[in-house]
This record gives structure tokens, C-alpha cells and sequence, in this order.
């Protein structure tokens, strides 16, 4: 009896588990959950209007609202199943916007008040750029028309209500995608000296240790903690503690290329990881690294070092590992009277 209860209780547990996971997602992804509630929706009430063109015996009316409504439904399964949301918001844009203007050819002039529902809706679920792109087609494609309107000042108020409907859209998202972006600056970067914080850190190192492994790439993590730090502060004062922090900060970018990073790990501790380099030209950043901030200091007359720890990526490191002993390496260079570069060893 026990096994029969098996199965069920099992299935039970993986659609709880599968419902919950697309809520969490729904929760997580702003873009899936609108295009999720746009798509649905008007899937529903064009299906709505489809039934109603059978029942009033125009075939082809209702031929061309369940092929909208399955496009529709299709985008909507696509942006879930596919592999970008981003991608499934333009190809929507391009759906309805086709769409619309199908609608128009067939429907006449009560199809170009979908026009306004399109035009609010393609900012909101793509990009500014192919939002706008989508608007000034279907805008130009229903101003073509002139059977859609009544008179000549009918159709202009068409097209200055819906570009004025488009330079909004248009201002708010451009708006919305800086704002984004700044907040996510800010959410991913400490604020003294603009490395990147410990949870972009965590994220790169995951990425850089699956495509290093992929592709057998070489690759260099360094930590970097600045000598009797403490002392520093006590003598000169924190604000020129912060001043040498954003200093080393500075000096670090410099001396790497683009496709290297530098974080904050917390106090006065950084990361730097070198990206597909070879093990002599990771050695020889490392050391510039440790020299010209000497040499920064000098220039300013602090008497201030770094310890640096640095160690390879090995192929059966996970990101935490790598880190592990590139810091066992930089208390090393402690140990052995700071001020120094110190390669971690291989275990
Ligand atoms: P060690 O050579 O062993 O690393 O000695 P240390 O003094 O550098 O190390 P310790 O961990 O004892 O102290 C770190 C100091 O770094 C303590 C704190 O005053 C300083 N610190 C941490 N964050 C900041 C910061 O944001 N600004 C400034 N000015 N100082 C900081
Ligand atoms: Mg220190
Ligand atoms: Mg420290």
C-alpha cells in the first residue's frame, strides 16, 4: 500500500515544486510577468472577438482574430520556454504591431484603436529602441490608410496623438533603462573606490571558472590586503586611510585590461582577476601591480605596503577554492614580512 502512495505523492511534490518555481519566477522576472499578463490578456480577448465573428458569420474576421490569439499565445509560451525574455518582448513587438495592421486591412477603422493599446504596450514589455522602431511602422502603416478616417484632420489627429503616445513612451523607458542601469552600479559596486563588490565578485568568479574550464583558459585571481592598515588610520587619520583605498583602487584598473576585474572584498582587502592570461604575463601584472602602487605611495609619502597572494585556476577548482589559496598565499606574504608577492602552490 505503501509503494501504490508513491507515485502520487511524488507527483504531488514535483508540481507543487514546478507551480512554485513559476511563481518564483514570476515573482523574480519584472518582464516575464508583464509580457505574461499583456500576452495572456489579449489572447483572451481576441479569442473573445473570434468567437464573436463565427457567431456573426464573418469567417475571415474570426480566420485572422484566433490566428492573433494563437501568435499571441505562442509568444507568451515562447518567452517562458525560450531562452531570453528580452528577446520574446521584441518578437511580441513585432507580433502585434503585424498584427495590428493586419487587423486594419481587414477590420477597417475600429482596428486602428488597437493602435493605441499597441503603442503604449510595446515600451513597456521592449527595448526603446525596437519599441520605437515598431511604433513609427505601425503608425505610418495606419496613417497610409485613408479609408480608416472620416476627414483629413481625423487622420492628423491620428498621427499626433499616437506620436505623442510614442515620444512618451519613449522618454519614460529611455528613462527607466538609466535608472536601471544606475541601481544596478550601485547594488554591484562599493561606493570609496568603485571596485566591484563581493556579490559581482561571487557572480564573475562562477562565470569565469565554468567558461575557463570549457575552453582550458587560463586564469589568475590575486589577493591584494594593504600592511598595518589599522596603523595608518591611527596615525594619519581615516579620511586618508579612504584616500590610499581609492588610490590602490585606481592604480589596479589602470594596469588591467578590459577584460580583467577588480573587487572590493571588504575593509582593505581587493581582488583582481586576470582573464585569459598565460602564467608569466599573469606574474608579471601581479608584480607591476605590487610596484607601482609602492611606487604611488612613495610619490605621496605614505608608508603604506601590500601583501599580495596569487594563485592559478586549477581544474578542479570551484570558485571558492581558487579564492582559498590566493589568500593562504597572501597570509603567506604576511607571515614572511608582508610587503610582498607570493604564489600559491598547486594543493
Ligand atoms: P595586516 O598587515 O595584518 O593586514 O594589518 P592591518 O592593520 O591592515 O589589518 P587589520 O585587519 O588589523 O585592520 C584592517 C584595518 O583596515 C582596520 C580598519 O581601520 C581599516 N579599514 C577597513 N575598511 C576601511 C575603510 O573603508 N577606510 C579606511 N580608512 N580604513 C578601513
Ligand atoms: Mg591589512
Ligand atoms: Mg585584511
Amino acid at each position: 500500500m505503501s509503494t501504490a502512495n508513491k507515485p502520487n505523492e511524488r507527483s504531488g511534490r514535483s508540481l507543487d515544486s514546478s507551480v512554485a518555481g513559476r511563481i518564483k519566477r514570476l515573482r523574480n522576472e519584472f518582464d516575464l510577468a508583464i509580457l505574461s499578463i499583456f500576452g495572456g490578456s489579449s489572447a483572451v480577448v481576441v479569442g473573445a472577438f473570434a468567437i464573436y465573428r463565427f457567431a456573426t458569420g464573418s469567417i475571415i474576421g474570426g480566420i485572422v482574430d484566433v490566428a492573433i490569439a494563437l501568435g499571441l499565445s505562442s509568444v507568451v509560451v515562447y518567452a517562458w520556454r525560450g531562452r531570453s525574455v528580452a528577446h520574446a518582448g521584441a518578437v511580441f513587438v513585432a507580433f502585434v504591431v503585424i498584427a495590428c495592421i493586419a487587423s486594419s486591412i481587414v477590420f477597417g477603422r475600429t482596428a486602428a484603436y488597437w493602435a493605441f493599446v499597441v503603442l503604449s504596450i510595446s515600451f513597456v514589455v521592449t527595448g526603446p529602441r525596437v519599441a520605437l522602431a515598431g511604433s513609427i511602422v505601425l503608425i505610418a502603416a495606419i496613417a497610409w490608410q485613408s479609408a480608416l478616417f472620416n476627414s483629413l484632420p481625423e487622420r492628423a489627429i491620428f498621427v499626433v496623438t499616437a506620436a505623442l503616445i510614442t515620444l512618451y513612451g519613449w522618454i519614460s523607458k529611455s528613462q527607466y533603462e538609466i535608472q536601471k542601469r544606475q541601481l544596478e552600479t550601485l547594488a554591484h559596486h562599493d561606493p570609496l573606490t568603485h571596485a566591484g563588490n563581493r556579490r559581482l565578485m561571487q557572480k564573475t568568479l562562477e562565470g569565469a571558472v565554468v567558461s575557463h574550464h570549457k575552453r582550458h583558459a587560463v586564469a589568475m585571481l590575486a589577493v591584494l590586503d594593504l600592511d598595518h592598515f589599522k596603523s595608518i588610520n591611527d596615525r594619519y587619520g581615516h579620511e586618508a586611510g579612504d584616500r590610499v583605498l581609492v588610490m590602490l583602487a585606481d592604480i589596479v584598473r589602470q594596469r588591467l585590461s578590459e577584460k580583467d576585474s577588480l573587487f572590493r572584498l571588504g575593509g582593505e582587502e581587493f581582488v583582481v582577476l586576470l582573464n585569459n592570461t598565460t602564467t608569466v604575463q599573469g606574474a608579471r601584472v601581479v608584480n607591476d601591480l605590487h610596484q607601482q602602487f609602492n611606487a604611488g605611495m612613495d610619490a605621496i609619502s605614505m608608508p603604506v605596503t601590500v601583501s599580495i597572494g596569487w594563485a592559478e585556476l586549477l581544474p578542479d577548482d570551484d570558485w571558492p577554492s581558487w579564492l582559498r589559496r590566493a589568500d593562504e598565499a597572501m597570509y603567506r606574504a604576511k607571515q614572511a614580512g608582508r610587503n610582498q608577492v607570493i604564489m600559491a602552490s598547486a594543493s
